[in-house]
């Protein structure tokens, strides 16, 4: 049980009420320094491998450590980076910490993978695309163990040129997940055309998948479709056990949730898999 030894250590402030206009303007105005500052950092949330019960992948969620407002949630700033400009260099900050910690696990003896979230804007950025190459042919872990999570919408706009931008990602040797999958408008001839190694069913269907009859339907429907079109499954926003025994006897692969785990700093990422590896020593 690793609820309980990782605590959230963030506070994290943000939500729409505190998005009005002139907020929005300093927020942007602030974001340059922020990532020269360093004030941008990476939690990390396990995703635990249903078959194994162990940890072997995190997904990296970024957080602002603003100096006078607190840590702001990614909901307050993405949107604001994305509308200014400025989500390439975000990106990026957080593509280099993952890769420098999983770099770090993997040499302490417990390698993991991870997933760093893609706005729909990098999705068919040449820049971008030309950045993350640098980075990933400098980088001391194999292109495998990154994926990037990208959203339905991400892919919607432009099917087409988002199945051609998401298959070059994937020359580069990297993986493909697609994000709060169910909440957008993506049909099954979409997911058949993507070139995707990972689904994620959205929080959203995942919480009362075993109480409600609807919604177990729709997730196991989905474990189902996603298994014979050869892709992981993610169950995403598990809170309580019954959940993820119920995600377990429908053969989702992997879970992720306030259950396992809430977002952790790296350090603390570092010493659940220390006890893991314990654990299993033992
Ligand atoms: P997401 O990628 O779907 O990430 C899951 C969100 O749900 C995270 O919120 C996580 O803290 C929260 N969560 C995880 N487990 C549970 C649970 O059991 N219950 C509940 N109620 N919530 C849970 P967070 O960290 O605030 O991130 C929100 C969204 O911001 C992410 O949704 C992602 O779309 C976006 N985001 C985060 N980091 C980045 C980034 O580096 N770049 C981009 N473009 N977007 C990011
Ligand atoms: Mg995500
Ligand atoms: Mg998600
Ligand atoms: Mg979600």
């Amino acid at each position: 049980d690793y609820a309980a030894s990782a605590g959230d250590a963030w506070q994290l402030h943000g939500g729409s009420d505190e998005g009005d206009l002139s907020n929005e303007l300093s927020l942007l105005g602030e974001l340059d320094d922020a990532v020269a500052n360093g004030e941008i950092e990476v939690a990390y949330q396990p995703k635990l491998d249903l078959a194994t019960d162990r940890i072997t992948s995190v997904e990296a969620l970024v957080r602002w450590r603003h100096p006078t407002r607190g840590y702001l949630r990614p909901d307050l700033f993405i949107p604001i980076a994305e509308k200014g400009g400025r989500i390439t260099g975000l990106t990026l900050a957080v593509l280099e910490r993952t890769i420098a910690d999983l770099e770090a696990w993997a040499a302490a003896g417990t390698p993991v993978t991870g997933a760093v979230n893609l706005s729909a804007k990098l999705v068919a950025s040449r820049e971008f695309m030309g950045l993350v190459r640098e980075r990933i042919e400098r980088a001391g872990i194999a292109p495998s163990m990154l994926t990037f999570e990208v959203t339905e919408s991400a892919a919607m706009t432009d099917p087409a040129g988002a199945a051609a931008a998401l298959g070059a990602f994937r020359a580069l040797g990297v993986r493909i997940s697609m994000d709060d999958y169910g909440t957008g408008q993506s049909t099954l001839s979409y997911l058949k055309q993507l070139p995707l190694d990972e689904l994620k069913i959205d929080r959203s269907f995942v919480q009362f998948a075993h109480t409600n009859r609807g919604d177990a339907v729709l997730v196991r429907s989905t474990v189902d479709l996603a298994h014979e079109l050869g892709l992981k499954v993610v169950a995403e926003g598990v809170e309580d056990a019954p959940c993820l025994a119920y995600l377990r006897s429908i053969g989702c692969d992997m879970a992720q949730g306030y259950l396992i785990s809430r977002p952790v700093p790296a350090n603390a990422l570092a010493e659940l898999l220390a006890i893991q590896d314990a654990q299993a020593a033992a």
